[in-house]
Parts: C-alpha cells; structure tokens; sequence
C-alpha cells in the first residue's frame, strides 16, 4: 500500500468528517483509531485518516501522537500529511494546534506550512485571516461559550501565533484568487521574511482547490475537511489518484437494537435531541449526579433495557451553556468534561453488551472516549448522513459487525438523529 495522502485527525468526528470528504471525491480512504495495529488488516485506499484524540489534552502528549502517526504514514509513502483540525479551530493558547504543527513542520523540512480550517460548504469560510461561522465571526458564534475550548478571538493569525513558536503569516484572499502561482510567490515571499507559516483565505470551494494544489508542493498541512477536498481535488487532477467509487460497505445489514447517545453541548445538537423526543425515548441523565458516582450510569442502562426491544432510544447529557458553566464552576472544567465522557463510554460499553451493534453519538470528545471504550480499531467509510457525518462500519471491532455514526456537536440538521438510524439497517 502506498499512500497518496496521510491525514492525522485530532479528533474522531473529525476524522470521520475529513474520510468522508476524501471519500466523496474519490479516494478509497479508511479511518484508523490511533496508529493501527500492526495485525490490522487494511484493505488497500489511497488515504489513511490517523484519529486521535488529542485536541483537549497536554500539548507534548498531543505532539508525541500525530508525530508516531506521522512516521507510520511517511513509512508507507504519505508524502503529505495534512493535520486535520476542527474547522471552528477549536484550541487554547496552550494548543495543540501551534505545538502539533511546529512538531510536523520540523520533521518534515523547512518549507511555509499552510493553515487553513475553511470548508465553504459548512459554513466555515475566512476572510483576512477572520474566521467565520455562518455569518458571524467565530468569536459571536456559539463556539464562544463551548465547554472546552471557549473561542474568544476570530484572527487566526493572532490565535495560531499564541499556540505556536513560528512566525505566522497571511495568504490573503486577493493573493489566492490570483491563482496556484500567485500563491506559490506569495509563499516564497514569506519564506523570505522569515514566516514558517500562513494562514490562507478561503471562501468558495474553487479557494480550497488552489490552496490544495499548493499544499500539495509541500511535506505537510494543517487544516479541516476543506483543505482535505482542496489536497483530494488535487491529487485526482493531477493523475496521483485515479478516482474510485466510494468504498461500498452497505455489505450485510447489521440489525438488532440501536441507541443514540449525546455528549455535545452544542446549539444543533440540543435543538436535534428535542426533535428526537418526539419519535424516541429521551432519557436526560443528570450531570451532577454522574460527577458523584456510577449510580446515574446504572439507572440509564436499566432504563435503556427495559425499551431497547421496542425502539431506538437515545441518552443525553447535554444542557444549556448556562446549566454546563455552573457544573464547570462547581467541579473544575476538565474533571466535569471527563467525567461525563467517561459515564458515556460505560453505558456505550452496557450497550452493547445488551446487543446494540448501531450506535449514533453526538459530540467529538464523547465520540472519542465511546470508540475507545469499544476498542474499535479502524472503520470503513460509507454513505453520508448529512454534511461531514457518514455511516461508519467497524473494521476489526471485538464486538463483531457494528455501524456507527460520529458527530461533532454543530453538525446535522434538526432530524440527525432519525436520519441517521435510517441510513443504518
Ligand atoms: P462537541 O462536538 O459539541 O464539541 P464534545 O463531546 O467534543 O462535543 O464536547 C462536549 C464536552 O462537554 C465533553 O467533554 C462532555 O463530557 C462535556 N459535557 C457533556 N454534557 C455536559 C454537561 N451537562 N455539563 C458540562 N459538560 C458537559
């Protein structure tokens, strides 16, 4: 297997996102959690997407990871490795996005690194280095009150240069609508003045395209799902990849029970779950319950199997920005986050050992520790359930046949989750 591209996703929704990206433009692409294994059995794809999950922990622990994932795909002749990044740039001024990418940049050469989270089609576009949600600034968008990188700054030349040891510069839109040369002068420009890095503009799709062919120049890139069709766009172009059609696992139908869990404290993801009240069983478990011991895990499992048989269910820790800062001031932010994740992952795990093999989960973090818990170590990419968020099928899982879907908290539309029990039979 020789790899055209190795992504390192610093989170597992994202990474799914990114895979289905590269997947609809053609690349044969399997998602990985963490390094695989060295027994894995991996079909032969032309991207690999490395998931870690290491946007919210220490900024060294984050570099040793994407640096081993690094060195696997360079091993197997990634001679581009994009860091996939949030595409709200979710990070403090601890990182890890400016740590993670001085680490690559140094082992990968010299060359300007270019940064940019801007996916046109989701809503994330960037303007003189500001990024925009919709059509606010980052710093007015709902990411300003997340519960664990609250974004207070829209310039990301500003952000990145906080979180990273290099000198950060800007690619603006007037240079990148001059064109892959215009941006490649630009670059060397750059470079002489001493930047190692820049953050690109980007607004329509045709941007990601230039900043891909671009990128493409070089050893590594940093950025979300759009960068990722921008390099994908690329590869196909310029003959490096001949497109395939998507890796087709509809295969055999998974059935049994299903449930839904969410962690995401997000605006979408709690509009979706009071829409999901009104087909499913809702339970809300109560987060300070869940910070006080196992017994909340419990009462969610015994309420989960008494309704499993009849229908879909789904559990939610989610509350309110108002409701999730008072438990954060009562138990410290991370210790609150951790806990809940980690109640999540055990009734993930209580789940399926009551048979459920389709699992749908709301939030990047709360995916994260649930596909841990299941040691699930890679999966296939499959039909899209809505914009970034395709139906996963477990490769190598110990639980058998399983199909997921990992959601990062803002995306889908307000019936989610009904689309995605749908779309996984
Ligand atoms: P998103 O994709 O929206 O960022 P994440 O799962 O990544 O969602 O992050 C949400 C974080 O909030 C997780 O650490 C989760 O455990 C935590 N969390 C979930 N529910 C609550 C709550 N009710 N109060 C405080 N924190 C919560």
């Amino acid at each position: 297997m020789t790899l055209a591209l190795g992504c390192i996703a610093d989170d597992y929704t994202g990474a799914s996102d990114l895979a289905n990206t590269l997947t609809r433009c053609g690349l044969r692409t399997v998602q990985t959690i963490g390094v695989p294994p060295g027994d894995l059995n991996l079909p032969d794809v032309d991207a690999v997407v490395v998931a870690l999950k290491s946007r919210s922990i220490e900024a060294s622990q984050a570099v040793a990871k994407a640096r081993a994932a690094e060195k696997w795909m360079r091993g197997r002749g990634a001679s581009h490795v994009l860091f996939k990044i949030c595409s709200t740039f979710d990070s403090t001024d601890a990182g890890n996005i400016g740590p993670v990418m001085d680490a690559l940049r140094a082992d990968s050469g010299n060359a300007v690194v270019l940064v940019t989270p801007a996916f046109p089609e989701t809503g994330r576009t960037v303007y003189q280095g500001n990024l925009f949600v919709g059509s606010v600034p980052l710093n007015e968008s709902p990411l300003k009150d997340h519960p664990l990188n609250p974004m207070h700054d829209s310039n990301l030349v500003r952000v990145l240069a906080r979180q990273s040891k290099l000198r950060i510069g800007l690619v603006d839109l007037s240079v990148v609508a001059g064109g892959a040369d215009a941006v490649r002068a630009h670059l060397a420009e750059l470079s002489r003045q001493g930047f190692a890095a820049a953050v690109a503009d980007a607004v329509f799709a045709s941007d990601l395209e230039i900043i891909g062919t671009v990128a493409l120049d070089h050893r590594v890139s940093v950025g979300a799902s759009g960068i990722g069709l921008g390099l994908a766009r690329a590869l196909v172009a310029s003959g490096r990849v001949k497109t395939n059609k998507a890796t087709d696992i509809s295969g055999n139908s998974v059935g049994g029970p299903a449930a839904c869990l969410a962690g995401s404290c997000s605006q979408a993801t709690l509009q979706q779950i009071a829409k999901a009240e009104q087909t499913m069983p809702v339970l809300h478990i109560d987060p300070e319950q869940v910070v006080a011991g196992r017994a909340e895990t419990r009462r969610a499992l015994d309420w989960a199997k008494t309704r499993l048989a009849e229908s879909p269910i789904l559990i939610a820790s989610s509350s309110t920005p108002d409701q999730v800062a008072a438990l954060q001031a009562r138990h410290g932010r991370d210790a609150a986050g951790h806990a809940i994740e980690q109640a999540m992952a055990d009734i993930a795990e209580g789940l399926v050992t009551s048979g459920v093999r389709r699992l749908v989960v709301a939030g990047g973090e709360t995916s994260g520790a649930v596909v841990d818990r299941l040691g699930i170590p890679g999966f296939l990419v499959g039909p899209e359930i809505a914009a970034g968020v395709p139906v996963l099928r477990a490769v190598g899982a110990r639980d058998g046949e399983m199909l997921l879907a990992l959601k990062s908290g803002n995306f889908g539309g307000p019936d989610f989750f009904a689309d995605a029990l749908k779309l996984m039979q």
